[in-house]
């Protein structure tokens, strides 16, 4: 039901794998499962020879495919850009029709932001079937471990990725799912999507950072395959985010893209995709982007803005990284923010991020649990409800606004990366009238008010008294 008929097109022989550091370059097939180059342990990259495959000369002849639907692959978000990523057969793919996503334009939080009318975009990708924008690159991690005959897949998550590898091996049936998280780290949305689509779900007494090791032993030593974001083949799907943004503005290329950063694997996938899209004359620019920490999780804005890291054409200082690392060890240093997707302090795609940075002229900002919250409920109120880490784009896009890097006339597309229902607490909290609950869930990471909270109205059983309180409230 979810693969389609095998298709006559091979794509064996277009895609490799390759480490991203140029004075190494190691290639290797597609069809093998890594994390990093055997040579010198570097990122690895999906590369494509494009001249062989069957790319269309300009963007505009993907609209083709709308007009094909009835195809799953052309009906999912991820694959009916399969020209773009054509690394998998088509009789291997694996979708559930992820991808369906909006870019809709937001008034009251343009108005928020400091934009122009009509300049702000937000792309919702809570719209996936999973409800996180993770979905397109599992997809595209799933189908490679389904070529490689894998039948366990394994992740260390904050959540959305254990929901979202859970999800396609339930749908699927073709593997069994092995999720790491830390221990009272996860949203209570996530983690019920995890057990309820029936993952192994491995609780770590420790954080992200410390789920993120363990996966990596444990798959080594059992041959499971790995879906975090250090597989290069999540990234390929992720891509597609961007190609669907170019979509929605009839393929005119926007100003700014401003994005939450993690683990930096969407930043990462951002950057290669314009990158891509450039050399094959499918664009004529490259958008700038705007990568945004939680200031309780800000290595890369530690380490580009302060410390001047940058990509330097493959040639990364890592003596300034490896003394931040050292630093944060010394100190027990523990990411702590709300925004519990983004709550990393080693993030795996640094090295892919920094190239991303410089391809797109980028700038990264980081910004607090107050603002990013504050930016939720304006999300919200226009009617997309997001989860915090979501908001941080949000909230990074008003700071460069204020600081005038992004001009009012600009256009700025912010990545909303998961739904409102992830993370209910957090919301909750945030517009309760119990104080002893915002304190908890809140006060307690120095949030300090709920500017725009939405209380609800306590009254007594009487007619008389909900009458009276809805005259004077609405
Ligand atoms: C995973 C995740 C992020 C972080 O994305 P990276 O690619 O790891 O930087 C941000 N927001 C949400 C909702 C996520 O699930
Ligand atoms: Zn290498």
């Amino acid at each position: 039901m979810l693969q389609t008929k095998p298709s006559h097109r091979k794509t064996e022989g277009i895609a490799l794998q390759k480490c991203i550091s140029p004075s190494c370059g190691a290639t290797y097939e597609a069809e093998s499962v890594r994390t990093s180059c055997d040579r010198c342990g570097d990122l690895v990259d999906v590369v494509y020879d494009w001249d062989r495959g069957t790319v269309p000369t300009k963007l505009k002849d993907f609209e083709q495919f709308w007009t094909q639907r009835h195809d799953r692959l052309r009906f999912s978000g991820v694959w009916r850009f399969k020209e773009l990523l054509p690394f998998a057969p088509d009789d291997k793919i694996v979708t559930v029709g992820e991808g369906q996503t909006l870019l809709q334009q937001a008034e009251s939080v343009a108005q928020y932001v400091g934009m122009n009318a009509g300049q702000l975009y937000l792309q919702y990708e809570g719209m996936n079937p999973s409800g996180s924008f993770k979905d397109n690159g599992m997809c595209a991690a799933f189908t490679h471990a389904h070529m490689m005959g894998a039948k366990r897949a394994a992740c260390a998550s904050t959540g959305n990725t254990s929901a979202s590898l859970a999800m396609y091996c339930a749908v699927s049936q073709l593997m069994k799912a092995v999720i790491f998280v830390g221990s009272g780290k996860i949203a209570y949305g996530k983690l019920s999507q995890a057990l309820e689509y029936g993952a192994l779900t491995v609780q770590i007494a420790g954080d992200f950072d410390d789920a993120m090791i363990r996966v990596k032993q444990v798959s080594d030593e059992l041959g499971i395959y790995l879906v975090n974001s250090v597989n290069p083949f999540r990234l390929e799907g992720q891509k597609t985010i961007m190609f669907r943004v170019l979509e929605a503005l009839q393929w005119e290329v926007p100003d700014w893209i401003v994005v939450p950063g993690g683990n930096l694997g969407n930043s990462s996938a951002f950057g290669k995709a314009f990158t891509e899209l450039k050399e094959l004359g499918l664009i004529d620019r490259i958008p700038r982007l705007a990568v945004i920490n939680a200031s309780g999780a800000d290595t890369l804005y530690e380490l580009y803005e302060r410390r001047g890291v940058r990509w330097n054409g493959g040639n990364v200082d890592m003596d300034p990284i490896r003394a931040f690392y050292d630093e944060m060890d010394r100190d027990g240093a523990k990411a702590d923010t709300i925004a519990s997707a983004i709550e990393i302090n080693r993030p795996v795609n640094l090295k892919k991020c920094l190239r991303a940075l410089e391809a797109c002229d980028g700038v990264v900002r980081q910004v607090s649990d107050q603002e990013i919250l504050d930016a939720k409920a304006k999300v919200g109120a226009g009617g997309i409800g997001c989860e915090p880490a979501s908001a941080a784009s949000v909230a990074g896009a008003k700071m460069l606004r204020r600081e005038g890097v992004i001009a009012p006339s600009d256009r700025v597309v912010c990545i909303l990366t998961g739904h409102q229902l992830k993370d209910p607490t957090a919301t909750v909290a945030y517009h309760t009238t119990d104080q002893a609950v915002f304190n908890d869930v809140l006060g307690s990471r120095g949030v300090q008010r709920a500017s725009f909270a939405n209380r609800a109205v306590a009254l007594p059983n009487d007619l008389e008294e909900i009458i009276k309180a809805i005259r004077l409230y609405s």
